[in-house]
């Protein structure tokens, strides 16, 4: 079977420089493809190594709501120098008005900027959202998109978004993190998801599975656990058994939604 990884960051330093071992282990896991997402313009160079390094790397450049302050001058035409490099996608993109003290005012224009050149380019935009759904929703409405799509990462967002969303483009990408017994409505909200705009995510190094599914146990520098790439079938049957599909037709349908947005 072949799987899908939606979202990661395969580049993060807490991975402490064991990349090809981790690509090795998802490879023979039967990982086929996995979008790599670079979230600063310090990871764009790492994120571009490993799509030359390893075929099931999909890079994608953007910059997060969390690292706008390291931002540099000339940051949009650094990263229209990576998507000229490989045209991949763009992202990690987005909104955030959970963290505490994160300042929110330039954060829109960013994000502005990135969706785009996402939408110039038709590319991709792999979008992260916190607590400002609302906002986003009209911000999506109002502004060019990518006609091929855009991925809402560990989507949160409330149930009675999703059909909107989806008119606009939305896939809704599902992580290990979700089968947490507390994440409940998280869960509940899949239910919904229209079947061709379902994706499937580990987010490795974060949003670890809970312990009895997490298959690849592996320490960071501090003794931190990390979610290990190689979670990812983990992560399909979780969401199988909760939405009481068979692994097989759901492996196929998320095969498809992904190549659909991502390209094969
Ligand atoms: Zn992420």
């Amino acid at each position: 079977m072949n799987f899908y990884d939606a979202h990661n960051h395969l580049q993060d330093d807490r991975f402490a420089g064991r990349q090809a071992e981790l690509l090795a282990d998802c490879e023979k896991a039967g990982v086929r493809r996995m979008v790599v997402n670079g979230a600063c313009e310090r990871d764009w160079p790492q994120v571009l190594a490993l799509a030359r390094q390893s075929r099931i790397v999909r890079p994608s450049f953007g910059y997060h709501p969390w690292y706008l302050h390291k931002r540099t001058p000339d940051w949009l035409k650094h990263l229209e120098t990576f998507l000229d490099a490989v045209p991949g996608a763009v992202g990690e993109i987005g909104l955030d008005r959970w963290k505490p003290d994160l300042p929110y005012a330039d954060q829109e224009e960013v994000f502005l900027a990135q969706l785009n050149l996402a939408a110039a380019r038709n590319l991709p935009a792999s979008i992260h959202c916190l607590q400002t759904w609302g906002r986003l929703l009209e911000l999506l409405r109002d502004q060019p998109r990518p006609a091929c799509g855009f991925v809402l990462h560990s989507f949160g967002g409330p149930v009675e978004m999703v059909q909107g969303l989806a008119r606009l483009g939305a896939y809704f990408s599902f992580p290990g993190y979700f089968l947490h017994e507390r994440k409940q409505r998280q869960r509940e909200t899949f239910r919904h998801v229209p079947p061709d705009r379902l994706l499937i995510e580990t987010d490795a190094p974060d949003q670890l599975l809970p312990a009895d599914k997490n298959l690849h146990p592996l320490a960071g520098t501090g003794g931190k656990e990390l979610n290990h790439p190689a979670n990812l079938p983990a992560v399909y049957a979780g969401l199988a058994e909760f939405l009481g599909d068979k692994m097989e037709p759901l492996v196929a349908r998320v095969e498809e939604n992904f190549q659909r947005v991502f390209g094969n």
